[in-house]
This record gives structure tokens, sequence and C-alpha cells, in this order.
């Protein structure tokens, strides 16, 4: 395993030595509590793992025997700390239980595989033994450890199957085991000049597999699904498609073929300001459906003031600045501007080309460019949220992210009665009268015909009645966003149907690969 799992939380994100610069300091504090309209924001750690009753291990000494005839005995672990880190997923429902002690239901025991042929003998083992498997990557998505009907449950942790067959930089593909965490894959792509380019906002402590069997994974060329009744070697799409998105139903990934890219020669970022929502919006629709090569994110009104406001805290304003305040305000950008962050990528002559036809493009919106720097500081940020999110609920805040998609066409009106609809349900489940939430929005992924929206809600927490708080808030969201016309994506898809003939089909599928139902047993 490429990474230390002792080093990590095992109720919160990340490295658990990382010292959240913003946390420490009152000033940041004192901003927060008032944008929330909170009198202050009181200390509300959670409860340390030595403290809590763990339910006994339920493996049968018969099923570890024949478990370590498999793996050997080193492979099986069942100490507090493997259990209570495999318990359950990072999402924010997951951190309030995991703080607040409740991490009921665990696994068993957790098991190493170190090999498709050790997972399909383990596979076959649990289905004649009813031993319920819930395949376990980084887990910062995963399910929590239900027992269901099984007689016992055990955690497959794929982290120790990290092994790269080989890569070819000339066909660009690359022969990996599915254990892998994805910076310790791009390492090793990196030294060869090349990248996956799969890099969502997890990444750092997920693996190639929870890539696959949570998302759309369009790099994938081949896969080795084991199911309990054997091995598939999936090439052709139908069976892809049947791996894709799985969530660990059907089967584990235990290996996979991936096409890769080379590494591009140059990487730009750079920040430009709108002067407000509705021109950003048109931009932004602009430089997708003239086929701009960048990256673009737009940060809405409240988000790009709130990161300013944020950033601005404890510093004076160096004559630059003021100058470069002063130019905004003479050119109109008082209202509610909002900031672009643009990505370049590609050989020296790509990049400036693109950056030239964005410049020129954006010219047309009145555009003020804000230079590299401020692009490449806003970058920087991109994998700080879920660590905000842990420093967050250590001082009586949450913080909770709805991702969607949705139409050129409903855009304006699906980003309207979303924000709308937040902003009601933060100050309706906010623990005091007058207290609001912010809601921040990004726009992101904008293509020809659609574009997607990332709302990060930032609330006072409901202490004692988080767990209500949480559901009505999302109940809201998901509600708004289905009801406005936009299509939830990420962790906040909806569950793969039940009904109608996609359900029967679902059924049949896994009876035939899973008849006796081990694989993610149901309550
Ligand atoms: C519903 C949902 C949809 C998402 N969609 C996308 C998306 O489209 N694009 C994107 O970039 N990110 C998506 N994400 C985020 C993404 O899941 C994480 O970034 C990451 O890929 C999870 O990796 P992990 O190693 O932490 O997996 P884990 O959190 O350990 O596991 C995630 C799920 O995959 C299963 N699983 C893990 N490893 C294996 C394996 N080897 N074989 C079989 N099953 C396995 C687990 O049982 C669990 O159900 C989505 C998240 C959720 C919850």
């Amino acid at each position: 395993m490429s990474l230390d799992r002792t080093k990590l939380r095992w109720n919160g994100w990340g490295w658990a030595a990382r010292k959240d610069e913003l946390a420490a300091r009152d000033d940041v504090w004192a901003f927060l509590a008032q944008a929330l309209e909170m009198p202050a924001l009181l200390a509300t750690p959670p409860r340390p793992l030595d403290e809590l009753a763990l339910p006994p291990a339920r493996l049968s000494l018969e099923d570890r025997v024949e478990l370590g005839g498999i793996v050997g005995t080193s492979q099986i672990r069942d100490s507090l700390e493997e259990r209570a880190f495999h318990a359950r997923g990072r999402s924010y429902r997951d951190l309030l239980l995991l703080r607040n002690g409740e991490i009921s239901p665990l696994p068993d025991a957790v098991i190493y595989p170190r090999g498709s042929d050790e997972v399909l003998a383990i596979l076959a083992l649990a289905a004649e033994r009813n031993i319920g498997v819930v395949p376990f990557g980084g887990g910062t998505c995963a399910p929590p450890a239900l027992r269901g009907d099984c007689a016992s449950v055990i955690a497959l942790d794929l982290t120790e199957m990290d092994h790269i067959g080989s890569i070819d930089p000339v066909s660009l593909t690359a022969e990996v085991e599915a254990g892998i965490y994805g910076p310790a894959l791009e390492t090793a792509l990196k030294a060869k000049g090349l990248t996956l380019n799969h890099c969502p906002a997890e990444f750092e402590f997920s693996t190639l597999g929870g890539f696959i069997a949570q998302g759309d994974a369009d790099w994938l060329i081949s896969a080795k699904l084991a199911t309990p009744k054997g091995l598939i070697e999936a090439s052709t799409p139908e069976l892809l498609a049947l791996v894709k998105g799985s969530r660990g139903h059907l089967g584990i990934v235990t290996e996979a073929v991936l096409r890769v890219q080379p590494v591009a020669a140059r990487h730009e970022h750079r920040a430009y300001l709108f002067a407000n929502i509705g021109t950003a919006m048109a931009a932004l629709r602009a430089a997708a459906q003239e086929d701009i090569r960048a990256e673009l994110q737009l940060f809405d009104a409240e988000h790009t003031s709130f990161q300013r406001r944020l950033e601005g805290l404890g510093k004076t304003q160096s004559p630059i600045a003021k100058l470069a305040a002063r130019y905004a305000k003479w050119r109109g950008f008082t209202e509610a501007p909002c900031l672009m962050l643009a990505s370049f990528d590609g050989d020296n002559a790509h990049v400036a080309f693109a950056q030239n036809r964005f410049r020129h493009l954006a010219s047309r919106f009145g555009v003020l460019a804000l230079g590299q720097a401020a692009g490449e500081s806003f970058r920087q940020q991109r994998f700080q949220s879920y660590y905000l999110r842990d420093s967050l609920l250590d001082r009586g805040a949450g913080l909770l992210r709805f991702e969607l998609r949705t139409s050129w066409a409903k855009l304006a009106s699906v980003y309207e009665t979303c924000r709308m609809a937040l902003e009601q349900v933060l100050s309706a489940t906010s623990p005091r009268e007058g207290a609001k939430g912010l809601v921040l929005g990004q726009l992101v992924q904008a293509r020809s015909d659609s574009v997607g929206i990332v709302f990060t809600a930032i609330f006072p927490r409901a202490i004692g009645a988080d767990l209500e708080q949480e559901e009505k808030i999302t109940a809201v969201a998901r509600q708004a966003i289905t009801m406005a016309g936009g299509a939830l994506q990420g962790a906040d898809q909806a569950p793969q149907s039940e009904t109608g003939l996609g359900g029967t089909l679902r059924r049949a599928l896994k009876q035939s690969l899973d008849p006796m139902g081990v694989m993610r047993p149901k309550t």
C-alpha cells in the first residue's frame, strides 16, 4: 500500500497530522460566526475511539481459518482501528455518525487480498459460508458494513493490490491492479511522461477500483471483475458498462487496462473577473460552445466574495492591491463580481492559442484579467474543501456539497431555484432564530449542451439534531434540483432504480453473478 493508513483520520478526512492554518485563527472563526449570524462558534470535538464500545466480531473461528488459508493470517485484521476505519465512508452524514461515536454496523474483520485469485477464492467461500462482503478502496464513498441476512460481514480492502503490470508509452495504455491509490498511479505514469487525467475532489485518498466502481471511467479499456460465480474479463462495451458504476454490488474489480495520455508540456492557470453572474454565465457558455480548449470554473458572486474576504483577513491591502481595487471599481465591478478560473494545458503553441482565443472571447463580456498568480493560488486550494469540512465540524458548523447538471437553457432558473431553496432550508434548520447559512455556487465541466453546478452549503450545526438537519437540507436540495429540471450528479445521484424493466434486468444480473446475495448485503 502506497499510503500509511495509520496516519489517516478514522473519523474525518485525510492526514491526521495535517494542521489547518485557517482553523487555528480566531479571526477566521469570528468572521464565520458573523457571516452565519451566530454569536460565536464553539468547539464541538468528536468522541475519541478509545471511549467507544465496539460490538464483538461475529466471524466464526472456522471461517477465519478458511480465510487465513486463502490470504494468510497476517492479511486478516480486526483491531479496533481497522474495524472503525472500515465502518463507513466519508460523507457528511458518515462523519456526523462517526464523530458522535455511532460506529455500528462494523465489519467483523478486514481482509487484505493480494491478487485476483485470492479475491475469487474469498468470494466463493463467502457464498458458501454466507459471509457478507463489502468492497473497500480508499473508503471516501464506502457504504456502511451492513450484514443483512449473512452470518457475518467482512470488508474486502483492495489497497494491497496496487501493482502496476505494465505501462506502454507507445500504445498509451497501462495495466494496473485496482487497489492502487490515485496519487501513486499518477506518480508511476508521470515517470513515463503520461497521465490518466482523472482528478475528482476525492482523488488524494481514492483508488482506481473506486473510480471505476463509482463513476463513468471513460478511459477504461478492459477490466477483470471477480464475482462469487467466477471471473468476468470485460472488454466489450456491454460488459464494460456492467463494471462501470457497479458500486461493488456484483463483484470486485481486481485489474484494469486504462487509456492514458501524454502529460501536457505546459499548464497555466489564470483568473478572470466578470461584473456579475449573468455575464459570467454567458461567457462560460460561449467558451464551451465555441470550443475553447480550457478547463473553466466559475465561482458565483457569493463564492467569490466569501473567498476574497477570507483571504483578506488580517492582511493590510498593499498599494498595488488598492490601485487594482480602484481600477475594478472604475470598470464597474462594484455590484457582485464573479471569478472565473481558466486552466490551459498543452504544448506552448496550443496554450498560447487557447489563451488568446479565450481573452478575445471574454473581452466581449467585459472581463477583467487578474493574471496568473491569482489563478495559481485558487488552483492550489482544490483539494482543501474536505479538510475545511472537518475544521467546521470541530467548531459547530457543517458543510454539505450538492452536484448537479443542467442544460444551458435551464441554467438560470435551476441555479436561482436551487440557491433560494438552499438558503431557505439552511435558515429554517439553523439552531438559532435569525442565524443563516452560506450558499456558495460554482459552475464546472461546461459542455456545448450543458454545465455542472456545485453548491457548497456552510451552516451552523443543530447540535443534538445534526442528523435530522442533514436529512432536511439534503431532501430539500434534491427536490429543488429535480423539480427545477437539473440532474443530480456524483454522490447525490439517485440510487439505481429497482422498478420497471431496468429493475428486473438488474435483479436477474445480480441473481446470476451473486445468487446468495453476499455482495454488499442490505439491512
Ligand atoms: C454515487 C456516487 C457517484 C459518483 N460518481 C462519480 C463520477 O461519476 N465521477 C467521479 O470522478 N467521481 C464520482 N464519485 C466520487 C468517487 O466515488 C470517488 O472519488 C472515488 O472514486 C471513490 O474511490 P474510493 O477508492 O475511495 O472508493 P470507496 O469509497 O472505497 O468505494 C466506493 C464504492 O465502490 C466500491 N468499490 C471500491 N473499490 C472497488 C473495487 N475494486 N471493485 C468493486 N467495487 C469497489 C465500494 O464498495 C463502494 O461502493 C461518485 C461518488 C458517489 C458516492
